[in-house]
């Protein structure tokens, strides 16, 4: 099912007396949810990702605009009433409940023509079990069970009651690194199979990057891009995008655009084709570095990481402004017992953005 948030807005009072403005913590958001997909809410610790999801889910009322699950609108409709399965972060089962009982929980509560027999219950709870690869587990207690495991229950727990949406809220966040890769691309087959359109909120691009087939960036309660995951990473619009997304995280430094060429420092590094002189941030991925012997960028060699096929050239220079330069190149190149390095730039991997407003500005044709 698809789902359209319209002008959504969700404001807080603010708690602080000092400042009078509510905390906006969901800022108009107009964005279309395709069908069957799976899309990843992806933003630092406090842009509204939850407030988001609640709002979808029907636990929180929106402060103005719409929600929409296919043509309905939702809006109005209390949250036993949408469809939506939910798994939060600490996913919380019943200790003293079997997994079988704690998949079974949501049905329980059905009344009237919608009540179930028990036959029907646990018929139902096997089905949502065999999707999360459960079945074998369900006479344990949730302490009996690993935490990715106790996680797949929350999920099926979430898909028991066959919701039209699925909304997931940083699920991964309690689990060991092995158990986080293993996890969500059980999600993603999960997802996958059974078609339900999805939400994943996570902080950790990676995770977002990895699984979703669309991302939606945000930052304090706004939307900053929407698009698939490759095409967001190659086509930031703005600095914080571009910084949000990769790792190593991009490389910026201060430049100055002179005459179509993009100045570091002193030094013409890229010809930059239809951009006005004005001063910018530079951001080069770190796979947009070439090592090459007469290469207009010049950096202080600070060490060379070994990866096998490619290695990390750690760098300075007195125009960047992160910590240390991160460049990914061929381990072909030989560095040993150099103090400096000099490099090309791909174009391509090139973003340039306005000092003032910090949005990107295109070049080249
Ligand atoms: P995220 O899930 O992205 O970390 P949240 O949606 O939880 O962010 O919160 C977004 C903003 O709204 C934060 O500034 C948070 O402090 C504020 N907020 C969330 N819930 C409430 C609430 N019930 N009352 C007041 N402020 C809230
Ligand atoms: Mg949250």
């Amino acid at each position: 099912m698809k789902v359209v948030l319209q002008n959504l807005t969700k404001k807080f009072p603010n708690r602080n007396k000092k400042i009078k403005d509510d905390v906006v913590a969901v800022d108009d958001f107009t964005f279309e949810i395709p069908d069957g997909k799976l899309i990843g809410l992806l933003g630092p610790s406090g842009c509204g990702k939850s407030t988001t999801l609640h709002l979808l889910s029907g636990l929180q009322e929106p402060t103005c605009g719409k929600i929409f699950f296919g043509d309905e609108d939702v809006t109005d409709l209390p949250a036993e009433h949408r469809g939506v399965g939910l798994v939060f972060q600490n996913y919380a089962l019943y200790p003293h409940l079997t997994v079988e009982k704690n998949i079974m929980f949501p049905l329980r509560n059905r009344r009237g023509a919608d009540k179930l027999t028990k036959q029907q219950m646990r018929e139902k709870a096997l089905e949502a079990a065999k999707l999360v690869q459960l079945e074998e587990l369900m006479d344990r207690k949730p302490s009996e069970l690993s935490g990715g495991q106790q996680q797949r229950v929350a999920i099926a727990r979430a898909l028991v009651k066959m919701p039209k949406i699925l909304l997931l809220d940083e699920p991964l966040s309690n689990l060991d690194a092995r158990l986080r890769l293993q996890t969500r691309e059980e999600i993603r087959r999960i997802q996958r199979s059974t078609g339900i359109t999805t939400v994943f909120v996570t902080h950790d691009q990676e995770e977002a990057m990895s699984i979703s087939d669309l991302i939606v960036v945000m930052k304090e309660g706004r939307v900053h891009q929407i698009g698939k995951p490759q095409a967001v990473y190659d086509d930031p619009v703005n600095l914080f995008v571009a910084q949000f997304l990769g790792t190593p995280p991009i490389n910026v430094f201060e430049g100055e655009i002179k005459g179509e060429k993009l100045y570091i420092g002193g030094a013409a590094v890229l010809e930059v084709s239809g951009v006005a002189d004005q001063p910018v941030y530079a951001g080069v991925r770190p796979e947009g570095f070439t090592v090459a012997e007469n290469g207009a960028l010049c950096c202080g060699l600070t060490e060379v990481e070994v990866m096998g096929r490619d290695i990390t050239v750690v760098a300075s220079h007195e125009s960047f402004l992160g910590e240390e330069i991160r460049a990914i190149v061929s381990a072909d190149n030989d560095l040993e017992g150099q103090k400096q390095v000099r490099f090309d730039l791909k174009p391509g991997k090139v973003h340039l953005f306005a000092k003032d407003t910090q949005q990107r500005i295109r070049f080249g044709g």
